[in-house]
């Protein structure tokens, strides 16, 4: 890790987030399930907007706009993405002009991150299609109009999920171990969403080259396994050409990747995950969106208590609380 350090250390970044997060206990939650501690990493606490893992990713995505000038960050998802809100949010912060360019139609009513967006006065386009070639079409022409202008347009990639944005999470890696040295803590397995992968693959990288400390296992919210492990590998190696130091294992043999508790794919919910929705707030006050998080939560349940785990397990809370308020 020394190595990287010096390689990391040169790679532009910004500070946007409150970091580190908090790291606690769940108490009622490992009693209620009979198991040994389960802690919660508290990446929904991050500091901006509504909060939530793509401050991480955007702390360096954002750095290089930053870094190299770009005037304009364009940043495209669904009505109801995170990505979007966090990254005018993040701008916002720095003074960087945002536009955000959604599928589908203009709602009437916003709520959610679309009532997020709009306190914000957000600049938005809506694409009226769902169809991802569209949007990326969309996004091309208003590249192309604003270079028009003179202007100086960045476009977010792949929802954020590329190497530049995943290093992030290979900070956050290096910092979970630090918080449990501090904290004397013994955390074993980690328990973390998969998605489009850049989350999952930072903290393995990380993992990784911290010796593998954790155990680490992928709860895919949206992908079968195959296709999860093929996105994590292409994000694992741009992080690897990015810090010059390949990793010496596929992501395979690095990592533990679980697409049973899915549901029907992305925003699809399960009877299971949309329960525990409103019992962990009622245990613990915490609250979880039904996306990502819930499915990771599932997951975590069943593991520990198949396994009658009695190692400290980490939940990896990755936020979207913005999301939660138009989902019930
Ligand atoms: C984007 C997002 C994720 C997953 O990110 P990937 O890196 O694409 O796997 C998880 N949780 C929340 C709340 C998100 O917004």
């Amino acid at each position: 890790m020394e190595l990287l350090t010096e390689t990391f250390d040169q790679i532009p970044r910004i500070t946007l987030g409150t970091l580190p997060t908090p790291l606690h206990t769940m108490p009622n939650l490992a009693k209620k399930l009979g198991v040994g501690p389960i802690y919660m990493k508290r990446d929904d606490m991050t500091g901006v907007g509504p909060g939530g893992n793509k401050v991480r990713s955007l702390e360096f995505i954002l750095g290089e706009v930053v870094a190299q000038q770009y005037d304009v960050v364009l940043v495209a998802g669904p009505i109801q993405s995170n990505l979007c809100t966090l990254t005018a949010a993040c701008c916002a912060k720095l003074g960087l002009r945002c536009i955000l360019v959604h599928n589908g139609n203009e709602p009437e009513h916003k709520v959610g991150n679309q009532m997020l967006n709009q306190l914000m006065g957000c600049e938005v386009h809506y694409v009226n299609s769902t169809l991802e070639k569209d949007r990326t079409h969309y996004i091309e022409q208003l590249f192309h109009t604003l270079t028009g202008e003179g202007k100086h347009p960045y476009i977010v990639k792949n929802g954020a999920s590329t190497g530049v944005g995943a290093l992030g999470y290979v900070q956050a890696a290096v910092e979970l171990l630090a918080q449990c040295k501090e904290q004397s803590l013994e955390l074993k397995t980690i328990f973390i969403p998969g998605g489009n992968g850049g989350v999952a693959a930072g903290l393995v990288y990380g993992n990784a080259m911290l010796g593998s400390p954790f155990q680490i296992k992928v709860i895919s919210v949206e992908y079968s396994r195959d296709i999860l492990i093929e996105k994590m590998q292409y994000i694992a190696n741009e992080i690897g050409y990015l810090l010059k130091m390949p990793l010496a294992k596929p992501i395979v043999a690095l990592c533990e990747i679980d697409d049973r508790y899915s549901g029907g794919g992305w925003g699809k919910d399960t009877a299971e995950s949309r329960a525990w929705v409103a019992r962990l707030p009622n245990i613990e006050g915490i609250f979880i969106e039904n996306v990502y998080n819930s499915k990771v939560l599932v997951g975590m349940i069943d593991y520990l208590k198949k396994s009658k785990s009695t190692g400290g397990s980490c939940y990896l809370h990755t936020g979207g609380f913005g999301s939660l308020f138009s989902q019930y």
